[in-house]
Order: structure tokens, then sequence, then C-alpha cells
């Protein structure tokens, strides 16, 4: 251990000794300064050393000492010193303690830059380590937001999903942001606003100061007060999948290697959402018609039975369309099955993209279809129903200008008896309306009479 003594308690002296307190080769046996106000006095003192409020000249020579530092200045202590020093110990003047600061510095920098290397690969192999196990995406997700907030040392952040599809982006994980921000889960990609030049962008984005970039300001960002921000674009094989943000609500100093383990962590961002997105068409493929993409029979049955529960517990009405395609059989032979396959699909897009987003429409059957409607009463409902006969007896979807029909049978909740049904009876109710308005010439809508 080396013994150190200070003289000169100003500035220097407490900057030399803020360091040497950091490192436990070295031992401080003693600070002194005639002014006992001086700055490194008070630091001596929390530190529980020898404090001299004297000229420490003359007791030096019975002390312990390996080194001492002259930070006075002063030419006649500097040369006492050498005098009684003789082989006894080393003089080190403010200059050498320039050098040695230097080298300190740099030690404390390698040694801050070895613990964030740490901490990022801790990051970084945490995630990797969720990703092969069955973590579920969500908590992925929160794990790289929280990940990218300790890399970058920021108190905030969020992911966002990229749906190319629709050009929005959907919110899937925050940190350190208010509810409100979490509501507004989807947004769109603004022509030449942030998020379309983050997207178009294969390098992170750092903005230092959100002030210094107007056209980053979008009343969201604002609204939280975000005053600095990384974000990473996340670009798979395919495009890009969306975006990570680490955000701040000062403005903020980014060191220049940060980049590079932001875009690993960025790496592993775009797995996870892929996998997400594996793990949703599989999902999918369970609930979903391959030929039309409607919901399936099977996710009927299971949303029948709740609305249903739903409807009689709380007295709302719920409507049932069931509708079939009219002699879709010779659509069949005429056009052959190919072009049969393609009416069903066209005739599909349509009605999804015309009825309202809360009701549910499936394929039932071959060429049967239902509409489940949650409050709406049978007057709505057969409006409804007769809305769309119409539209599709106009569509021509077939070669040489030839159309389909549709015939609908449609039934409510509650019906008169009020009492429990089952999806089943609720089925073969609109069923019957809808054998009434086949057996009544097709293209007609039907509803049940309890
Ligand atoms: P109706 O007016 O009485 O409903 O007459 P229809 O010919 O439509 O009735 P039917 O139930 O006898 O025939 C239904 C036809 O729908 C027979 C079947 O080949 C066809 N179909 C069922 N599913 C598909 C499919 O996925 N693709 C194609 N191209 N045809 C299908
Ligand atoms: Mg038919
Ligand atoms: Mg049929």
């Amino acid at each position: 251990m080396v013994q150190v003594f200070i003289i000169g308690a100003g500035n220097g002296g407490k900057a030399v000794l803020s360091r040497l307190l950091q490192f436990d080769w070295f031992q401080v046996v003693g600070v002194a300064d005639l002014n006992p106000d001086a700055p490194a006095i008070a630091l001596a003192r929390e530190a529980n050393l020898p404090v001299y409020l004297e000229d420490p000249i003359p007791f030096l020579g019975e002390m312990e000492i390996d080194l001492v530092f002259d930070l006075t200045d002063n030419p006649e202590v500097r040369s006492q010193l050498v005098q009684i020093s003789g082989n006894r110990f080393d003089v080190a003047t403010g200059e050498v303690a320039h050098v040695l600061w230097d080298v300190i510095q740099e030690l404390e920098d390698r040694e801050l830059g070895i613990k964030k290397k740490l901490l990022e690969n801790q990051v970084l192999l945490d995630i990797s380590l969720m990703l092969s196990r069955s973590e579920t995406p969500d908590e992925i997700f929160q794990a790289i937001v929280e990940g990218g907030m300790r890399i970058t040392g920021m108190p905030a952040g969020s992911l966002s999903v990229y749906n190319k599809h629709n050009n929005k982006l959907f919110l899937v994980a925050t940190k350190g942001l208010s509810s409100e921000f979490y509501q507004n889960a989807v947004y769109p990609v603004r022509p030449g606003g942030l998020t379309e030049h983050i997207l178009s962008n294969k390098d992170p984005i750092l903005v230092p100061d959100l002030v210094d970039f107007p056209t980053f300001n979008n009343p969201i960002i604002l609204k939280e007060g975000i005053r600095s921000l990384i974000a990473i674009p996340l670009i798979s094989d395919k495009g890009p999948v969306g975006i990570l943000y680490s955000d701040d609500f000062k403005p903020s100093r980014f060191a220049p290697t940060l980049t590079d383990s932001l875009r690993m962590l960025a790496t592993q961002a775009v797995i996870a959402i892929q996998k997400q997105q594996a793990f949703e068409q599989i999902k999918d493929l369970s609930i979903r018609d391959p030929l039309t993409g409607l919901y399936n029979r099977r996710y009927l049955n299971k949303v029948l039975g709740s609305e249903i529960e739903r409807a009689l517990r709380l007295n709302r009405p719920l409507s049932l369309i069931l509708f079939d395609i009219d002699k879709f059989k010779q659509v069949n032979d005429f056009y052959g099955h190919v072009m049969g396959d393609h009416v069903l699909q066209e005739l599909s897009k349509y009605f999804e993209s015309i009825l309202r987003p809360y009701d549910v429409l499936s394929r039932f059957g071959g060429e049967e279809f239902v509409i489940l409607m949650s409050e709406t009463g049978q007057g709505e409902a057969v409006a409804s129903a007769e809305r769309l006969r119409k539209v599709v007896s106009e569509l021509e979807l077939l070669p040489d200008h030839a159309k389909v029909t549709c015939s609908f049978g449609v039934c409510t909740l509650p019906g008169t008896a009020k009492g429990a049904i089952t999806p089943n009876e609720f089925i073969q109710y609109a069923d019957k309306a809808l054998y009434q308005a086949k057996h009544e010439g097709r293209n007609q809508v039907r509803f049940y009479e309890y």
C-alpha cells in the first residue's frame, strides 16, 4: 500500500484526494492546509482522514510516508520538502498529479467501459434465453423495452410492431410512460413524420433534444413530456417490422458506442416480433377458414355461447343472420369449381368491407355464412340482411355480367319465450327462416317467428 500525504487542500488537492480515495492501494495518511475552509479539508474529514491545519513540514520527517503531493504551488514548501525527504519519500507536484490523474481517469473509463459491456451482454443474454424458452411474446417485448432502457440508461421506452398491410404501428410494450400513452395503442405512419423517417432508416436515430427537431414533434410524444429519444428501426429481411424507443424527459448526450449495442438488441427484437407473428398465424389458423379468411364454425360456436349468455343476462337484443348462396351448385357446374371458389372469396371480402367492425362474420359451411350482430334488434337485422341481399344481387362476380343471389334467414333474441336457448337452437331457428326464404323463391329475407 502506498502511504500518501497531501499538502494543499484547494481544488487541486480535492481532485487528487477524491481520486485516491477510490483506490485501495493508496492510503492517505494526512491532508494539510492552513485554511480550514479549503475544499479538500472537508472531504478529508468526511473520509475520517487525519487533517493538519498547520505547516506539516516539521513533523513529516517522523511519519511513515511514501509519497507527498505538494499542491501548494509555493517554491518555499517545495524546497523544504526536497531537503527533508532524503530517500524516505518522493515528492509529487501539481504537474505529476495531472499525469497521475490522467492515468487514473483512463483506468476509470476502462472500468466503466467494461462494466457497461458486461451489462449489455447480460441484457442480450437474458433476452436470448427468453427467446429460446417458451416465454410469451408479451413478456419478451417487455424485457426488450427494459433492456433498451438499461443499455441507454434512459427512464422510459416502448416497442411498437409495424403492420405493413394498413401502414400502422401497434404499441405492444411500454415502460415509464403514462397510461394515456398506452391508450393510443395504434397509430398510423404519417407521411413526412418521425415514424416514417425512422422506418425508412436502417440505423438507430438519436435525438438528443427534440427542440432541435421540430418536424419530429408529434403531439403524443410532446404530451408525454419526452425531450430526447433513441429510435431503433427493427428491420427484418422482409422489411420493417417495428420500432424500439428509449425515451428521456430531459435532453441527453449519447455515447458514440451506443448504437452498436442497440443494433444487437434490435436483432433480438426482430426475432421476437417474427416469433409472435408466427404464433398469431398459428392461432389464426385454428379460428379462420383458409379459403375466405373469415372466422370458421368453431370460432362462431365459441362466440355464440358467450354472446347468447350475455344478451339474456343483460336483456339486450342479439341477432343472427344465416344466409346461403342460391343455386350455387349450378355455378360450380357451369363455370367450374375454381370460379365457384372465386365467388366465395369475392363475396366474403365484400361482406367484410360493409359490415360493422363488431359484427362477427363467419363461414358456416360450404356456401353458407353467419353474421352475429350484438346489440341489434330484429328490425335492424332484417334491414341489414335486406341491404346485403340487394348489394349481392347487383354485383357482377361471374363472367358475362352474370350474377349470384343469396337467401337470408334472421333470428333475434330475446324471443317471446325469453328462456335459455342453445347456440344450436339459435342457428336452427335462423335456418328455418332461411328455408322459408328458399322455399318462397330465393333471393329474399325471412325472419323466424317464435
Ligand atoms: P340452393 O339455392 O338450394 O342453396 O341451391 P344450391 O345449389 O346452392 O344448394 P346445394 O346445397 O345443393 O349446393 C351447394 C353447393 O355448394 C354444392 C357444393 O359443391 C358447393 N360448394 C360448397 N363448398 C364449396 C367450395 O368451397 N367451393 C366451391 N367451388 N363450391 C362449394
Ligand atoms: Mg345454396
Ligand atoms: Mg347450402
